[in-house]
């Protein structure tokens, strides 16, 4: 990537090993979609192309949770999904991040019912919850780049009983709703 052109090849880097661990971990994010709804259409769509996860190194999705280190809760979780979700946790090797993706996964969104669980923060850590209904694609890449941040700071806060502490960083949206309603333009010259 140019590296070679802007370092001679034969000079020193000296830096500390837990650097180069944080920026090799946080470039090579591998996600596991725990997508249950319309969330997952934007999720899978920030993979694509147009969006290109790849450019943060966290395109290679995984649907094994043990080859995965970034939980995307994207879509409502129904109590009965509940406890499959929680296992998915358990059984990802640390150090593990979550995002939840989507008002329906940080809290129910439109979902006020007894059958959909009102926010899973109730019941696996959360470190950053990405806003909208559903978020853009773009907003997503801002939570992996949170999480990016998370990790280059060395920011993995354990309790006294080394349980992991949650970060909930809540992301601000990015954009500006149009006003409604959007003047119809199909036709116009
Ligand atoms: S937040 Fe909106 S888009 Fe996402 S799963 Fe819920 S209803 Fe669907």
């Amino acid at each position: 990537m140019g590296i070679e052109s802007a370092l001679p090849v034969d000079s020193i880097l000296t830096t500390q090993l837990h650097r180069v661990i944080n920026w090799a971990r946080r470039s090579s994010i591998w996600p596991l979609p725990f997508a249950t709804a319309c969330c997952g259409i934007e999720l899978m769509s920030t993979a694509c192309s147009r969006f290109d996860l790849a450019r943060f190194g966290a395109e290679a999705m995984r649907f094994s949770p043990r080859q995965s280190d970034l939980l995307i809760v994207a879509g409502r979780v129904a109590v009965k999904m509940l406890p499959v979700l929680q296992r998915v946790y358990m059984q990802m090797a640390e150090p593990r991040w979550v995002i939840s993706m989507g008002a329906c996964a940080s809290t129910g969104g439109v979902f006020d019912t007894y059958a959909v669980v009102q926010g899973i923060d109730q019941f696996i850590p959360v470190d950053v919850y990405v806003p909208g209904c559903p978020p853009r694609p773009e907003m997503l890449i801002e939570g992996v780049m949170a999480i990016q941040r998370i990790i280059d700071r060395d920011n993995i806060p354990y309790d006294d009983q080394g349980k992991r502490i949650p970060l909930q960083v809540a992301l601000a949206p990015n954009y500006e709703p149009r006003g409604q309603p959007v003047e119809v333009t199909i036709g116009a010259s």
